[in-house]
């Protein structure tokens, strides 16, 4: 019921947006977790447009690190998801079963399709127009889990920082809960394997070819930079 409002709302929107001229590819880019997750339509999957333009970030993240990350790193997610999910013979799994029963899988799946699936989370969990402080009922989830925004903050920049090499930190509901990890590589909650489990929410990619070009060796600053762009909209969706 609620994936068909989603759907219908994505429509309406998508529609309009295309009357509207608005020159922004979304057809595509839908509901995370649902059936209609990017790429799952079709016999392949495929690089979901940024809901945004590349320099759309600035001056938090820059253009050209966007643009590699998307159209070359995610890209190459991409391709060799779909080469390993042929050569293994699991076409027309869904992104999220793959992930869920991961473990069964080769390494190359789990890479790749991790890959594909946490940076179209990424991308539309930022905006230029987000950033502050959440409403609604992360707002409140947060609140019950952490005592306030600020110790949330606190604990997911010591997850994102205190990461070695690379992976990602989350915001991940677990059991009604919000709790804060991270993950190596292109893991995520979701996987069998994981640590750290449950929905995602929140999720922040700190492999340096995140931020190398802007900040360097300077991770920190990139991750508050980050919460400049935070799409407060898109995380109190993906709670449901
Ligand atoms: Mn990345």
């Amino acid at each position: 019921m609620k994936k068909e409002n989603s759907r219908r709302d994505f429509l309406k929107k998508s529609a309009m947006l295309t009357i509207a001229g608005a020159g922004m590819h979304l057809a595509g880019n839908t509901v995370l977790g649902s059936a209609i997750f990017p790429g799952s339509e079709g016999d392949a999957f495929t690089l979901p447009p940024l809901p945004y333009a590349h320099d759309a970030l600035e001056p938090y993240i820059d253009s050209q690190t966007m643009q590699i990350h998307h159209g070359k790193h995610h890209k190459a997610y991409v391709d060799n998801l779909n080469k390993a999910v042929k050569e293994n013979k699991l076409e027309n799994i869904k992104l999220e079963d793959l992930m869920k029963n991961i473990s069964k899988y080769p390494t190359a799946v789990r890479n790749n399709g991790g890959g594909h699936y946490n940076h179209s989370m990424f991308w539309k969990l930022m905006t230029p127009s987000g950033g502050g402080e959440p409403g609604g009922a992360v707002s409140h989830a947060i609140n019950t889990a952490f005592g306030s925004f600020s110790a949330m903050q606190e604990k997911f920049n010591a997850a994102a920082t205190s990461r070695f090499g690379s992976g990602w930190a989350w915001l991940v509901m677990q059991n009604g809960k919000l709790v804060i990890g991270s993950t190596p590589n292109q893991d995520n909650p979701l996987m069998d394997i994981s640590e750290l489990k449950g929905q995602p929410i929140l999720a922040l990619d700190v492999w340096e070819h995140a931020y190398y070009l802007k900040y360097q060796n300077k991770r920190i600053d990139y991750v508050n930079a980050f919460w400049n762009l935070v799409n407060w909209g898109e995380v109190n969706r993906l709670m449901g």
